[in-house]
């Protein structure tokens, strides 16, 4: 398209905000700072400028960039404003944006499993010491340096299948020997290819086995393509366009005939469906394959449950009805919804590293609402909105614990009887 042509197409895009200030309330950065320039109306009131000027404001690129992309606008809008519109300033603001919290080499690895494998024990070592050498409070008393910030979000799962049993009984009050799910003895659910994603392979690798676990329990015949790579939304995201593509390219390969594709964190999955050089298989984020499976048995619970949606999942994929009908087929749970349920958490991605202050105020936010449900336990599915919310609930010293939502049906799936 010429560039006449893309400019009156953005102008009648522009045109459809009424400036009603509808959008406002779910805007997180508006939320968070009470400022009109970081809320959707602000922004798009900013973009016309941005735009047409060779040199445009740095405190209207600036205000353009602190857009996290959770996409809550754009399902508010009652006129149809398109987020793309948004993303279209983020990328004229990107050579305004602040330097990473973390140096570049590091950030450049975190689309690499095995480098995030290896910095998990590191990471997990790290957050022990600091608590042991500066109290419960080292969040807050180290809250200058950036790289400590980061650190308090790496997710952290339960790890072993004990660990996890052991958690969970104490909430429930259940006890005794329990058996990981078996697979179905006659698969006839299907075939898929599993996605296994960066952050969730090298940061939360026993979450990742349990769902497959519960997947082939399911009736599913999991295959896992040893060729695959990150989906590329890191390297995207870091205006690294090129490794991006290369790594799309590798995915295609990798899942060529696969029929359908499960992807753990939707971050990943988003970015999977968004992009017509990736996979050709259709991309399924696995709290919607769970949803449509005949899963085993599960446990009555008794919980009281917050859920938390990732914005990629919610305003991204739409995925809203799946992880609470999933939770609703534990017996004895009870599903709570937090105040401002469809509002970013801050984690963001690669957003959180360069705005770690700000991410961090959304990440309490979060966690003092979703606490103020009064849950026993907090689920959510993305394992960067699982690393926020904990650091949100660790630093307002609120109690329930987060897992990711696949841990605790598989928890319901090995206490159940028989
Ligand atoms: S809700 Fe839509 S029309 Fe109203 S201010 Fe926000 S973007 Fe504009
Ligand atoms: S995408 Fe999210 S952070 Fe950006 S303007 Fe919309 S609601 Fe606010």
């Amino acid at each position: 398209m010429s560039e006449t042509g893309l400019r009156n197409e953005l102008e009648d895009l522009l045109r459809r905000c009424v400036e009603c200030g509808l959008c406002l309330p779910h805007c997180a950065t508006w939320l968070a700072t009470g400022n009109e320039v970081q809320s959707p109306r602000g922004r798009l009131l900013l973009l016309g400028d941005v735009l047409d000027q060779a040199s445009p404001d740095p405190a209207a690129l600036s205000a353009l960039d602190q857009c996290i992309g959770c996409r809550a606008c754009e399902e508010a809008c009652p006129s149809g404003v398109p987020f793309s519109l948004l993303e279209r300033g983020q990328q004229r603001a990107a050579a305004a944006a602040p330097e990473p919290a973390l140096p570049g080499p590091v950030l450049r690895r975190l689309d690499r499993p095995g480098f995030l494998a290896a910095l998990r024990p590191l990471a997990n070592t790290g957050q022990d010491m600091l608590a042991h050498l500066a109290g419960r409070t080292w969040r807050d008393r180290l809250a200058r340096i950036a790289a400590v910030q980061v650190l308090g979000t790496v997710p952290r799962g339960p790890g072993s299948d004990q660990s996890l049993v052991a958690l969970l009984d104490r909430l429930t009050g259940n006890s005794g020997p329990w058996q990981a799910p078996r697979p179905a003895p006659e698969p006839d659910a299907g075939p898929l290819g599993f996605f296994a994603g960066c952050a969730n392979r090298g940061l939360l690798p026993d979450t990742s086995r349990r769902l497959r676990g519960l997947l082939e329990a399911a009736g599913f015949q999991i295959t896992v393509p040893g060729n695959q790579d990150c989906c590329g939304a890191l390297a995207a995201h870091t205006g690294r366009p090129g490794r991006a593509a290369r790594l799309r390219r590798r995915n295609r390969r990798a899942f060529a005939g696969a029929g359908r594709i499960v992807v753990e964190a939707a971050g990943c999955g988003l970015e999977l469906q968004s992009r017509a050089d990736g996979p050709e298989a259709e991309a399924v984020d696995a709290v919607v394959v769970l949803a449509g499976a005949d899963l085993p048995p599960l446990a009555t619970l008794g919980l009281a449950v917050a859920v938390h949606d990732p914005c990629h999942a919610r305003h991204g994929q739409g995925i809203v009805d799946e992880p609470r009908d999933l939770l609703r087929s534990i017996p004895g749970v009870r599903v709570l919804e937090p105040d401002e349920a469809e509002v970013c958490c801050g984690a963001g991605g690669a957003w959180g590293l360069r705005y770690p202050h700000l991410s961090e105020e959304l990440g309490r936010r979060k966690a003092r609402l979703l606490a103020a449900t009064g849950a026993d336990l907090i689920v959510t599915s993305n394992p960067g909105c699982l690393g926020r919310i904990a650091d949100g609930l660790a630093r307002e010293s609120v109690e329930p614990p987060i897992l990711p939502l696949t841990d605790l049906l598989w928890y319901a799936a090995i206490r159940a009887k028989g």
